[in-house]
């Protein structure tokens, strides 16, 4: 399989290549060159298998040519073999034909696991083989940094550095970062926001030179194989309800469009899928695109799913591709206009063409605190704020009652204590068992101030193991 970039000027890559790099050298991101498609009866013959084995099936053709059957098999059954639900994505009714898919039982209790548990993986047989070692920086407003750091830490080959931003993370998301210990592993507290972290990560991508020659690799959704692993879960909950024979909707709580990308690709696989719902918070840049063809920048709201605070959506960019015939040329020049003027519209056709499988919702702090208790009081289910509002875009926005609507469950509540307890729930929640004693533990983490030299000092005195690049 090989991958192209969106902008159309970057040399295109195999799979390995792919899984080490970040953007496109031409500012673009990768997407597969042709996407693979599944017949209805091959899709079919699946019904039953345990995750891994599916997931195998699923992601076959994206790494052949860069990684043998054997060794994909046996990391996708330690991946997923580490997940605290035997059925890993199990499904959960609501309603009639409305159902919550459980992507939280993996270590850091959110989605991002079905990734990052990969992703760690991965880049360790591919390092390995190479002989090389690589540094990771990533920034993070909390899931992506615990997720990443739970996913790299047994990687002999890695050197992972998370920045997030000093007392702006809750102290579940920073204890599941700080204390997980060992030389590989850095966590830094910035004397800033999560931007703030986020323009240092970009600045080091940018200008490598404190590395020493190291490589830099991404982890957030740009990457390619983040997305793919994604891809999975829809196959997943599609055959546990008539699928493919019977379509499938899904509702997707939505920030950076990565997880709701991964269901249009599933889609394009071959799996019927009638609709996909785009759930966003109050920062709504993907809904005011889907509802009114207008993808404009504006200003950072914080609200009670932080996971889903965004200005400007990575990965959409991934789909504007699509629409417009997978034309660089025509992309890099949108995304030009996006840059010099914060905002653009597309041709009518091609919006039309989104608006026949997206609709999309935003949903504020108040409906999605209204929701929670709504389900609470239906089900006895307390759901995570991002989930709720996953579920409020679903019974607003669902198109047939025929057909069975799957919404993302992306983490769980015990992470957002905030939204349950302003949801009115009474209920105490408890951390599950392998994070019973998250309070106890040692935490590690060093506060650095809000400068990029400050910061890219620490990386090339730690980078190696601990010791200096
Ligand atoms: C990251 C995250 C999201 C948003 O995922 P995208 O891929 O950016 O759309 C939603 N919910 C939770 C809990 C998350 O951690």
């Amino acid at each position: 399989m090989r991958y192209i970039s969106t902008r159309g000027q970057a040399p295109a890559l195999n799979f390995e290549d792919v899984l080490l790099a970040g953007l496109a050298s031409d500012g673009g991101l990768y997407v597969p060159e042709n996407l693979p498609r599944f017949t209805q009866e091959e899709i079919a013959s699946w019904a039953g298998l345990p995750y891994h084995e599916l997931a195998f099936r699923v992601m076959r053709p994206f790494v052949t040519g860069s990684i043998p059957d054997s060794v994909f098999k046996k990391i996708l059954e330690e991946t997923y073999g580490v997940f605290a639900h035997s059925a890993v994505a199990p499904l959960r009714q609501l309603n009639g034909n409305e159902w919550v898919m459980e992507l939280f039982h993996g270590p850091t209790l959110a989605f991002k696991d079905f990734a990052l548990q990969l992703l760690g993986r991965l880049l360790d047989y591919v390092l390995e083989k190479r002989g090389e070692r690589v540094v990771i920086i990533g920034a993070t407003s909390g899931d992506t940094g615990s997720a990443a750091i739970e996913g790299c830490k047994r990687c002999d080959n890695v050197d992972i550095f998370i920045l997030h931003p000093h007392n702006r993370v809750s102290e579940v998301q920073r204890r599941q970062m700080t204390t997980i210990l060992g030389e590989n592993i850095h966590n830094i507290a910035i004397e800033g926001n999560f931007d703030d972290c986020q323009e240092m990560v970009k600045a080091s991508f940018a200008d490598q030179g404190f590395l020493k020659g190291t490589r830099l690799v991404a982890v957030n959704s740009i990457n390619w194989a983040r997305i793919m692993a994604q891809i999975v879960y829809y196959f997943h909950a599609a055959l546990q309800l008539g699928g493919p024979a019977r379509s499938v909707a899904f509702s997707v709580p939505t920030g950076n469009f990565g997880d709701i990308f991964a269901g249009y690709l599933a889609r394009n696989m071959g799996l019927p899928i009638n609709q996909l719902i785009v759930a966003t918070n109050r920062n709504d840049i993907l809904h005011r695109f889907m509802s009114g063809n207008q993808y404009v920048k504006e200003t950072l709201h914080a609200t009670l799913s932080p996971s889903m605070d965004i200005m400007v959506s990575s990965n959409f960019e991934r789909l504007l591709f699509d629409l417009h015939g997978r034309n660089g040329a025509a992309l890099a020049a949108l995304m030009d206009s996006f840059k010099q003027g914060g905002g653009f519209s597309v041709e009518q056709e091609r919006w039309t063409e989104a608006r026949k499988l997206f609709d999309s919702l935003a949903v504020d702090d108040a409906q999605t605190c209204e929701t929670i208790a709504e389900v609470f009081a239906q089900t006895g289910e307390v759901l995570d704020p991002h989930t709720a509002i996953g579920v409020k875009a679903a019974r607003e926005c669902r198109r047939s009652l025929d057909i069975p609507m799957v919404v993302l469950g992306t983490a769980h509540p015990v992470k957002f204590p905030e939204a349950v307890e302003q949801a009115g729930i009474g209920k105490a929640l408890q951390l599950p068992a392998h994070l019973s004693d998250l309070f106890e533990r040692e935490e590690r983490c060093t506060v650095l101030a809000n400068d990029l030299k400050a910061v890219q000092a620490f990386v090339s005195q730690h980078g190696n193991r601990g010791k200096p690049l």
